[in-house]
């Protein structure tokens, strides 16, 4: 098979292998890898569909990240997909409500996230051997809430690696903090920030762009890496899960050899929709990308105008994993439809930075064409649950909900018929507080621990395993900093 390479989106560096990417996280220039070319599914997708989740995987993995060999990537990909999701199939499909909801949280964490965060350690260890790098990586990760604690879980105690999590002190759900400050592993740290997400990420970012110190780390005997959604490690095994999805439809009968599904996709850092954008790429029959936003809309504005303004308040809402405003992985989407040109993307990023805004030219904006968007306010999102609860006995989380909703305007506003899957992002147990308010307003201000017991009777499903009993444990973290502070924070861990 032929070598697959990665280049930045800002120009620098230039044929990377995959490995090295995903060592990195971020490229040298501030960009993000892209791979050179997407690659295609290259078998006929009857074929594919006899495969099962571990084996699609390594199909599509393995023509992404094409230096490292089947027996590695066979390795990663058992150590991921084993007991840890409670569904054999890891990302099972339910059909509810006219639409398939694609439910992406049956691992550790309850999120989607840990369909690519519990590979990921794997990838960077494998990765790490290969280029010969004889330091202790050290991840850091900024986290709106479900990035933190799918990282903390997966890196925990993986030999030869520390993480470092940061996360805006207000800015996520009581379970999800409780699901962070009760870590366990040696190697795993977390700090509460005084800022909202953006502040947080943009302070992961500058270290991570910040030579000298990254330089005196090095000398220390440690090596950044990332496991944000800008690295590539993340994005690609979520390209598996649409395209097992589309083979799960075809299979079942629910719609025919090569039929053409829509994709909904409540979106936050635009990691998730990007790879869906990949599998459509890689041939996938898909038709419309259905972005969905929270009150936070900036996407929506972009899409339907090709105007990205961020210049306004960070609103929190009932779906703080999407409470962002400058989504990094649009850069790769960006890059796409720019036909692969670094000098729109910096001068792009340098408006962004400048101005708070940039432009895209209408030809670009052409290339959106299979982008939808829209947002759902907090007062829909709740709506949508209790509808949904109460029309199809389903419960969904304020996200999945918000994807939705989104769901519904795009059928009003199109008469589009497609089937179409919606990306089910995270457990309705994470977010107990908002989900039962929406049920009935007699829960509104319960206590989130309790209500966990009671969202399980209504619904008749049981509290998962993983957040059981989670209000009695231990909270082992409790650092608060100013984002001033992140790089003192580190030294101090690490010794430096
Ligand atoms: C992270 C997250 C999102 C947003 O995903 P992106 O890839 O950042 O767009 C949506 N819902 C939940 C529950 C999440 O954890």
């Amino acid at each position: 098979m032929s070598k697959l390479y990665y280049r930045s989106t800002r120009g620098t560096d230039n044929r990377i292998e995959s490995s090295r990417a995903i060592v990195r996280g971020i490229a040298t220039d501030g960009g993000l890898y892209v791979p050179e070319a997407i690659p295609q599914i290259d078998l006929p997708l009857g074929s594919l569909s006899r495969m099962d989740y571990p084996e699609l995987a390594l199909y599509i993995i393995s023509k992404f990240l094409t230096d490292f060999t089947e027996d590695e990537l066979k390795y990663c990909i058992r150590k991921a997909y084993d007991k840890k999701f409670d569904s054999p199939k890891i990302t099972p499909l339910v059909e509810k409500g006219g639409a398939f909801f694609l439910e992406l949280f049956h691992g550790p964490t309850l999120a989607f996230k840990d369909v690519a965060l519990s590979m990921l350690p794997h990838l960077l260890k494998v990765a790490a051997n290969k280029i010969g790098i004889d330091k202790e990586i050290v991840i850091l990760t900024a986290t709106s809430g479900d990035t933190g604690k799918a990282a903390l879980e997966g890196f925990a105690n993986v030999e030869e690696t520390k993480i470092i999590v940061f996360y805006p002190k207000d800015g996520v759900s009581k379970i999800q903090e409780r699901q962070m400050t009760t870590q366990a592993g040696d190697n795993t740290y977390v700090i509460a920030i005084e800022g909202d997400f953006d502040d947080v990420q943009r302070g992961v970012k500058n270290i991570f762009s910040d030579r000298i110190f990254n330089e005196a780390l090095n000398r220390s005997g440690y090596i950044f890496s990332s496991a944000n959604s800008i690295n590539i490690g993340r994005l690609v095994p979520q390209v598996v899960y649409y395209i097992y999805t589309y083979l799960n439809l075809g299979r079942s009968g629910k719609i025919g050899a090569g039929e053409k599904i829509n994709i909904a996709v409540p979106t936050g850092n635009f990691g998730n929709i990007l790879a869906a954008y990949y599998a459509k790429k890689m041939g996938l029959p898909v038709g419309k990308l259905i972005c969905a936003s929270n009150e936070n809309n900036v996407l929506y504005d972009f899409i339907n105008t090709g105007v990205y303004d961020k210049k306004r308040k960070l609103i929190v809402t009932s779906s703080p994993a999407m409470d962002i405003l400058v989504s990094s992985n649009l850069e790769r989407l960006l890059y796409d439809i720019s036909g692969g040109n670094a000098d729109i993307i910096n001068s792009l990023i340098s408006d962004l930075n400048k101005k708070g805004e940039f432009k895209i030219t209408s030809e670009m904006k052409d290339k959106m064409a299979d982008f939808y968007g829209d947002f759902a306010t907090d007062k829909e999102t709740f709506e949508t649950i209790k509808y949904v609860f109460y029309n199809f006995n389903y419960l969904i989380d304020t996200h999945t909900a918000v994807g939705y909703n989104v769901y519904r305007k795009y059928v009003d506003d199109s008469g589009d018929k497609s089937k179409t899957v919606i990306a089910s992002t995270a457990s309705p147990f994470k977010f107990p507080g908002s989900v039962a308010r929406a049920i009935d307003k007699k829960y509104a201000g319960m206590d989130e621990f309790s209500l966990l017991e009671i969202l399980a009777e209504i619904s008749g499903l049981k509290v998962p395993n993983a957040i059981k009993g989670i209000g009695s444990r231990e909270i082992l973290h409790s650092t608060v900093c100013e984002t001033s502070q992140m790089k003192d924070v580190i030294t101090d861990i690490l010794g430096v």
